[in-house]
């Protein structure tokens, strides 16, 4: 829209033979990839669950009519029945389905095979600074894992929304979310309290979702005595220096709480040692398959 509110006519990008060339390339490898696993599927060799947790975009981007009409002996007309009757549009694509949507398509009989593999808790601490926030964004992309949003009593920053970085919450609400037993874990930090809500994390790890928490050091070790299942990974920064100047350069704090935040960090760093896996963030992708090939490992345990 312009100023005067009438829609602005856009052009269409200009692209070169070598970008359509490209785009042409890319169209073809994702229609490849699709009747791959497609073609697995009929063949019983993979199941919906699979295609559902491949983190490929094409396959992210498969509608899932087309995933339940490859399943054996199901077929188009079953499948738009199955979808009728859950309430799914015709046009919903794998990335878009739901929690309620995927229960009840995991819950359909005689068209599931589905392995019973229960996804993972993974916790993720270390010292502010160090990288947790940006790590947990790429996994928040990838569709075998959810990331926990917790509920805390600090006032939002100008950039977080409610619902999404975190429920914001009254001291009064979380008292009563603390008395019904709604937390996982709950612990102080820096003057606010933070928690866990358990419902969610128990239904994504039930639908077969790696379920991370990104907490602090006291709720990790709740989680340690309360699940001892859980897998605990520490992020550590290449070094001291570098810590410094990550907090530094993500301005977002004063220099009297960047010094408040470094002496936290140095008791945070002590407690490494009783975290399973101790990740160096030197680079961030190679952080975030490190976890991905960790989480998958343990995920392979049958209940
Ligand atoms: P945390 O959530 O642990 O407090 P952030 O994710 O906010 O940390 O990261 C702190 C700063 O460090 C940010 O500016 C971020 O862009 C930067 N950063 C994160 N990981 C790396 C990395 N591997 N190399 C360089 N800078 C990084
Ligand atoms: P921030 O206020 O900077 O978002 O978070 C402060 C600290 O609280 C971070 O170390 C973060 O990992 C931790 N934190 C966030 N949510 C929870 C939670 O639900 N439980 C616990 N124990 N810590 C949390």
């Amino acid at each position: 829209m312009d100023e005067l509110g009438t829609p602005s006519r856009r052009l269409p990008p200009q692209l070169t033979a070598e970008e359509r060339r490209e785009n042409l390339r890319k169209a073809q490898q994702a229609r490849t990839e699709r009747a791959e696993v497609k073609n697995l599927i009929s063949q019983n060799l993979i199941s919906i669950f699979d295609a559902i947790n491949d983190p490929r975009d094409s396959i992210q981007r498969m509608k899932v009519l087309d995933l339940l009409e490859s399943i054996p002996g199901v077929g188009p007309a079953r499948a738009e029945l199955v979808m009728e009757k859950k309430k799914i549009s015709f046009s919903r694509r794998i990335a878009g389905l739901g929690p309620h949507q995927l229960r009840s398509l995991y819950k359909e009989a005689g068209i599931m095979k589905v392995d019973p593999r229960r996804g993972s808790l993974i916790v993720m601490s270390g010292p502010g600074g160090v990288g947790k926030s940006t790590i947990t964004q790429f996994l928040k992309s990838d569709p075998r894992f959810w990331v926990s949003i917790s509920a805390t009593t600090r006032e939002p920053r100008s950039n977080e929304r409610d619902g999404v970085d975190y429920f914001f919450v009254t001291e009064n609400k979380f008292d009563q979310m603390v008395s019904k037993n709604e937390f996982l874990e709950w612990a102080q930090f820096a003057g606010a309290r933070y928690g866990t809500p358990r419902t969610p994390v128990d239904e994504w790890r039930d639908l077969g979702k790696h379920v991370l928490l990104e907490i602090e050091i006291e709720g990790a070790r709740q989680i340690r005595a309360s699940d001892p299942s859980a897998m605990l990974i520490f992020i550590a920064p290449p070094s001291w220096e570098e810590l410094q100047a990550r907090l530094a350069g993500r301005g977002t704090d004063s220099p009297e709480r960047r010094a408040a935040r470094l002496a936290l960090a140095e008791e945070e760093m002590a407690a490494a040692g009783e975290f399973d896996h101790t990740i160096v963030n030197d680079q961030v992708e190679g952080v975030v398959s490190r976890m991905v090939s960790l989480a998958t490992a343990e995920g392979e345990r049958p209940i």
